[in-house]
């Protein structure tokens, strides 16, 4: 048997098995192998059963001297129940749907049983123990040890793949380690033939830490190795400096209505020194909602402007790049630098009568880009229809990204592929190597921008280091939104406030997680009992306020008709708008004074903060609610149902008294983890299974021993990361 070996050549691997082993990605030794276990058991000491302690994890040696099987109707299950004993006394057994083990265990086995303890009627019991029966002469793999449990799906069993796993584990001495020796060495951890057949089989919980360790470290190294690529690659790139111009920024600043806080003038200095270098800059500029970041970003473009070089600002809807247009329309109208608008369905440029003439959009788009591409258009605002329409720029300064972290994958992938910008893809969030930038050409400065908090023990292990700049805080003169998580009795209590609200004014937001139920969705479990848009239009403008403008809106929703909603919302024609997370980013209505959210536990911390900031946006004093249904359950992998509504009050409570985005963000990271709180886009990028956050230590070791390393000298480890790209991608 080899590495490279089928799994069909194992025992008992049959066409069926070699199907479902298949399903889990598993089709030769090795890839055997590479499936870890993701949990343990530890069944390493047998009890006397006389010694059981309740709520303990067993082993128990017995003889079976009972055994028998009834069909419950109530819950449509066969149970089986048993009663086993060893020299010091008796234990009952008992297993929920499993009838097929009246046919593989009988009366007088010996038998090996592991499971927690707990007393019913009979008296003490296991139940629905693992078993395996005690043969003479043969070792017991299943229970009396640290069992390791794989991640599986239906159709194969823990026994089974553990049973292959045994067969393979040996092969594992000729797994080669990726890492070089000297590198291992400072480690100080062990090979990674030796982690592998301990992750399967440990004999001692310290066999379970040390394996462990080094597959963290694996995947924490992988990453830091190909933040270190990226970050060379962009070294090797040129870009044009931007120098600080003091007089050119200072005429600007007269133009606000307000001065710059500190915060704002630290990150805005943070800038210019990047820009004022010959290479690219890359940096995040991360702020709470309403910081003030588009000031920031519309300050340093100005500068770009002023020395003759263009600026593209990017956002991911177009509700979002029309309010960009419109504030840079306002910023820049009196000086000699058209802006334009550029979206799927949108093609306009401030102050161009001739744009105005033109009869269709493909007309009004070659237009756009003609200009552009001669560098008479200066200022290009929009969607990511700037990058994927074959735009031309003469003379790029500048790239803006507003609200990174929400571009999609595929947007993604897009600005990662047009190198038209040269553009550094670490920007984007998603780590990429470019290979070969072009030489001759000059890359554009890099600003991203997101509200979303990245927590530094994140940022370290996404980006390695990424150059970030913080606005802290907000400008003067807000007032703190209040938040109220309310009681399912004083809804009616919260619509009277709202009608208040409305009277004395002011504009409301409902946001609900579903647009509607589709038969698509009805079919998914957790779905059933969602608010969703259009039937919380319908009882609101029917029902509770049809005196009342209620309007709503959905991502799905034609552009033209989102536009126009806004539009709408923006002059004080609606009252009510309904929607879904399409708020979310950036939409900017002063005049709303409360965020009604339906179903709040579904959403994250981090995303529930960003529908708060859509309120309190101006001198009014706000309001965010927060309804939840307390009922709802979630099936868990076992098969139970679970009750969480402890666990998402307690994450609603504390959004409740915390109005600090990077709190929040923390708080969510330690509980749900990355995938939940930036989405599966970003963390699934960094494909940890053993390795998370937390592991601060071993991310520092990873990020010391790739910083400056030299990649010539070490053709493995460059390899090891483009396999692992590649991975990613298949995804
Ligand atoms: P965000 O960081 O969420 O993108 P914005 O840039 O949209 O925030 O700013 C929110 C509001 O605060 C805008 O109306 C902006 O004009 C205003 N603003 C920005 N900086 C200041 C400041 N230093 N003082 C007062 N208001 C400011
Ligand atoms: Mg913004």
């Amino acid at each position: 048997m080899q590495l490279k070996s089928k799994v069909s050549q194992l025992n008992r691997v049959g066409k069926t098995v070699e199907k479902q082993l298949n399903k889990l990605g598993i089709k030769t030794v090795r890839d055997l192998l590479l499936y870890y276990p993701f949990r343990y058991e530890d069944y390493s000491k047998v009890e006397k059963i006389a010694n059981l302690e309740v709520g303990k994890q067993v082993t128990i040696k017995a003889e079976i001297t009972k055994l028998s099987s009834r069909y419950n109707p109530r819950t449509r299950m066969v149970i089986v129940e048993a009663e086993v004993a060893d020299d010091s006394g008796v234990c009952n057994l008992i297993w929920f749907g499993q009838r097929f083990i009246i046919k593989v265990l009988k009366t007088g086995d010996w038998v090996n049983f592991s499971g927690k303890v707990s007393v019913n009627k009979k008296g003490i019991s296991l139940a629905s123990p693992s078993y395996e029966k005690i043969r003479a002469g043969f070792s017991t793999a299943h229970t009396a040890r640290i069992v390791p449990i794989y991640p599986l799906t239906y159709g194969i069993s823990q026994k089974q793949l553990r049973f292959l796993v045994s067969q393979v584990v040996g092969e594992s001495t000729n797994i080669a380690d990726w890492l070089p020796d000297d590198i291992l060495e400072k480690t100080g951890l062990m090979q990674l033939n030796e982690a592998i057949s301990k992750i399967h089989f440990p004999v001692s919980e310290n066999d379970i830490e040390t394996a462990k360790k080094r597959l963290k470290f694996d995947e924490l190294f992988i990453l830091q190795l190909r933040a270190e690529m990226i970050r060379q690659s962009l070294k090797r790139q040129k870009a044009s400096r931007i120098e600080f111009d003091k007089d050119v920024v200072k005429k600007f600043l007269e133009k606000l209505s307000f001065t710059l806080t500190d915060a704002q003038k630290i990150a805005t200095w943070e800038i210019f020194q990047d820009m004022n270098k010959a290479e690219p800059m890359n940096r995040l500029l991360q702020g709470d909602v309403g910081a003030g970041k588009t000031v920031v970003a519309a300050i340093c473009a100005n500068s770009a402007l002023e020395k003759g070089f263009q600026v593209i600002v990017m956002a991911p809807t177009e509700v979002l790049a029309s309010q960009h247009y419109e504030s840079f329309v306002s910023l820049f109208k009196d000086g000699k630098n058209n802006v334009c608008l550029y979206t799927r369905s949108k093609a306009e440029i401030h102050n161009d009568n001739n744009i105005g003439h033109l009869s269709t959009l493909v007309k009004k788009k070659n237009y756009i880009g003609e200009k552009i591409r001669k560098g008479e258009l200066k200022i290009a605002i929009g969607t990511h229809a700037l990058l994927s329409e074959n735009l031309v720029f003469k003379n790029l300064g500048l790239v803006v990204v507003d609200e990174q972290q929400r571009f999609g994958v595929e947007q993604r992938r897009l600005i990662r592929q047009k190198n038209i910008y040269g553009l550094p893809d670490a920007s984007v969030g998603m780590l990429d190597f470019q290979t070969k930038p072009a030489a001759s050409r000059k890359s554009a400065h890099f600003l991203s921008m997101t509200a979303t908090p990245i927590p530094r023990s994140l940022a370290l292990t996404l980006y390695g280091d990424l150059d970030v700049s913080i606005i802290r805080g907000l400008p003067p003169g807000r007032k703190k939104i209040i938040t109220r998580l309310v009681a399912k009795n004083d809804r009616t209590k919260a619509y009277d406030f709202i009608r208040g609200q409305v009277k004395q004014g002011r504009q409301i937001f409902v946001i609900c997680p579903l647009v509607e139920i589709t038969e698509d969705n009805i079919l998914k479990f957790d779905q059933l009992d969602k608010k969703n848009v259009l039937d919380e239009y319908k009882k609101l403008s029917e029902k509770i306020f049809p005196d009342l403008k209620v309007a709503y809106m959905y991502g799905k929703m034609k552009p033209v008709e989102k536009s126009a909603i806004m539009e709408k919302m923006n002059k004080g024609e609606i009252d009510i708008l309904v929607s879904t997370s399409v708020v979310e980013v950036g939409v900017d209505i002063p005049n709303a004074s409360v965020m009604v959210i339906e179903d709040a536990e579904r959403f994250g911390l981090a995303q529930l903060h960003q529908f708060r900031g859509r309120v309190g946006r101006s001198v009014y004093q706000s309001y965010c609610f927060l309804f939840t249904q307390h009922h709802f359950c979630v099936k868990n992998g076992a098969g139970f149902t679970e009750n969480f509504s402890q666990k998402s009050q307690d994450r609603l409570k504390f959004f409740e008294k915390n109005n600090d985005g990077f709190k929040l963000a923390e708080f969510d990271l330690a509980q749900r983890g990355p995938g939940e709180v930036y989405g599966t886009a970003q963390s699934g990028i960094m494909n940890l299974k053993f390795a998370s956050t937390r592991d601060i230590d071993l991310i520092k070791t990873a990020r010391q021993l790739a910083s400056g390393i030299d990649f010539s000298k070490y053709p493995s480890l460059k390899e090891r990361v483009k396999e692992w790209e590649s991975g990613m991608h298949l995804e």
